[in-house]
């Protein structure tokens, strides 16, 4: 199955993507379920959660969602993966993953090397909370600075985390953007196991890109 392990959704108010689009968009690009990781918030990952399992069970293509959420923590944005309440923004790093962990979720760090981000977890913090991390976003589909991934591939090179890659798509032209391609999962511990024989792909696109097209489909949308 193919995943796109970071997709933002109308509830991350910088993104335009409705459970509609999304699932036209997955059907259209091959993708057979997402991580949804809007920024400090929760309510549109469940709602499209539930909205998809409901339309799976009745036999509809639709792709499977994971509940997730990026949270920004006092030390730059941190993913919670399978979680089932909101993390508070503004926390440490560690509490923050803590608190992902008690909820049995996994802990996923995206966009790791995108120096052009103020805040973010440095490769020293990294290795220091290493035991608190369950995966390394190796590709991200939007970095700002724009070898972000070649620098993941090459800590990742030297030290060992699970990887994954998202999209970071907040428009559905770029959902799929980066994904893995992997054995079907069930759970979180399922999911790490699967992981190491996944395939990642992805290719940059620039955040401007994003931002022009966004404020596109808004202008679209108001006057209609
Ligand atoms: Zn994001």
């Amino acid at each position: 199955m193919r995943v796109d392990f970071h997709v933002h959704t109308v509830y991350s108010k910088d993104s335009v993507i409705t459970f509609p689009l999304l699932v036209d968009a997955c059907r259209e690009k091959g993708i057979d379920a997402v991580a949804v990781m809007d920024h400090d918030v929760i309510e549109g990952a469940l709602e499209f959660a539930s909205r998809s399992d409901e339309l799976m069970a009745a036999g509809e293509q639709v792709p499977r969602v994971i509940v997730g959420e990026e949270v920004r923590s006092a030390a730059g944005e941190i993913c919670g993966l399978f979680i089932s309440e909101r993390v508070p923004d503004h926390l440490g790093p560690r509490k923050t993953m803590e608190l992902i962990k008690e909820q049995g979720g996994l802990v996923y760090i995206p966009h790791p090397f995108d120096i052009l981000k103020l805040k973010r977890l440095k490769a020293r913090e990294l290795l220091e909370l290493a035991e608190l991390i369950d995966i390394l976003e190796a590709c991200n589909g939007k970095p700002r600075f724009p070898w972000a991934n070649v620098l993941a591939g090459r800590f990742l090179a030297r030290n060992h985390f699970p990887r994954a890659a998202g999209s970071d798509a907040h428009e559905p032209v770029h959902l799929g953007a980066a994904s893995v391609e992997m054995e079907e999962f069930n759970g979180p511990a399922d999911l790490l196991e699967k992981l190491d024989a996944g395939s990642i792909s992805g290719r940059r696109y620039s955040p401007l890109t994003s931002a022009f097209i966004r404020v596109n489909l808004r202008r679209k949308t108001r006057s209609q």
